[in-house]
């Protein structure tokens, strides 16, 4: 039976697909895969970090909170030079969208235009364009749309009768709003969350719960298994059971259909073995650091090696007559800020 796109799912329907027998999950999850995608490509993410550091918010898996002591040091945005040079890079690396992060709360107005001024040098160079800047309102999300924004990554990070025992300093309803801004703006979302952070499955089915039930589903949905960094407040939080994670991937491609379901942080932790597992789930996107940006990087040619050994291949760039991409390209992308890598 073809996959129907939804967005009237229920909460039962949703642990009923996670309570499914491991491979009967899988089977169905792989389906739906193929009605919409070619199982063996796989989109190729990067990562690249204007403003590191800093964050006046309290993120309880994040690292690049200010309040945590982490290590992380505060950095300013970068100079629109500096990050046109790296996008010179990554296009020259193959890839052909380009994702500016900034571990704000939100962006003042007066940066609006600092960004702006980037995303239309970046947009210049022939690629398209993707920022997480953290919440927006109305006004900025079709500032950024007019100076040639594609993408914006906004991230749900969990369920939202788990949210306040990770963040505290703000509201699941304020993501929702930027959501809404952005998506009234015209751009495209990439939006996700996080597992691993000490919730029930009924909260990883709650996530991906208000994931289906958007207006939109979101053009990418990043998947991200906690990376425990000393120091912020979920460090030594329990390890999530690997088989659950395949799980929320496979419930993910079953209720999000057209959706490119993006392994993100923690995916250099998961063995060769699980990371397959993931692919056999619906899994088509991975999340490459600031990967493309270099050669000769050991982690890059473990992947490598991995698509090589189960066959897969990086999805094509695809362009069209107008010169826009499609889903299946390479391109750089990036968390809320880069240091955290928990966001994208
Ligand atoms: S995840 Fe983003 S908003 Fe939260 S503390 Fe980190 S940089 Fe700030």
């Amino acid at each position: 039976m073809a996959s129907v796109i939804r967005h009237d799912w229920h909460p039962e329907e949703l642990l009923a697909l996670f309570e499914l027998p491991f491979p009967e999950l899988l089977y169905r999850a792989a389906g739906v895969h193929r009605e919409h995608f070619d199982p063996t490509e796989v989109q190729v993410s990067t990562l690249l970090s204007v403003k590191t550091g800093g964050c006046p918010e309290d993120c309880a898996y994040c690292p690049q909170a200010q309040r945590y002591d982490t290590g992380v040091s505060a950095q300013k945005l970068m100079a629109t030079d500096d990050v046109v040079a790296k996008a010179r890079q990554a296009k020259a690396a193959g890839a052909s969208r380009f994702c500016m992060g900034a571990a704000w709360r939100s962006p003042k107005d007066r940066d609006i235009p600092k960004v702006a001024a980037m995303i239309r040098e970046v947009k210049a160079l022939g690629l398209e364009t993707c920022a997480t800047l953290g919440m927006l309102d109305g006004a900025q999300a079709v500032a950024l749309r007019e100076a040639g924004l594609d993408y914006y990554n906004h991230n749900l990070d969990t369920a939202p009768d788990y949210y306040d025992s990770i963040i505290h300093t703000r509201q699941y309803q304020d993501r929702l709003d930027t959501l809404e801004h952005v998506r009234e703006a015209g751009l495209k979302t990439c939006c996700g969350g996080i597992v691993g952070m000490g919730e029930t499955r009924a909260h990883r089915a709650g996530l991906l719960l208000a994931l289906a039930n958007l207006p939109g589903h979101p053009d990418s949905v990043p998947i991200n298994r906690l990376v425990q960094v000393a120091g912020t407040p979920l460090h030594g939080s329990a390890e999530l059971d690997p088989f659950e994670f395949v799980r929320m991937i496979a419930v993910a491609r079953i209720v999000m259909p057209r959706a490119m379901v993006r392994l993100s942080a923690g995916r250099e932790a998961m063995s060769d073995e699980l990371q397959a597992l993931c692919f056999l789930a619906g899994a088509n996107s991975i999340f490459y650091g600031e990967k493309l940006l270099t050669t000769g990087n050991p982690d890059t040619e473990r992947d490598l090696a991995l698509f090589s050994r189960l066959g897969l291949r990086p999805m094509a760039v695809q362009v069209d007559a107008a010169g826009h991409d499609h889903p299946g390209t390479v391109h750089a992308d990036i968390t809320c800020g880069a240091g955290c890598g928990q966001a994208a």
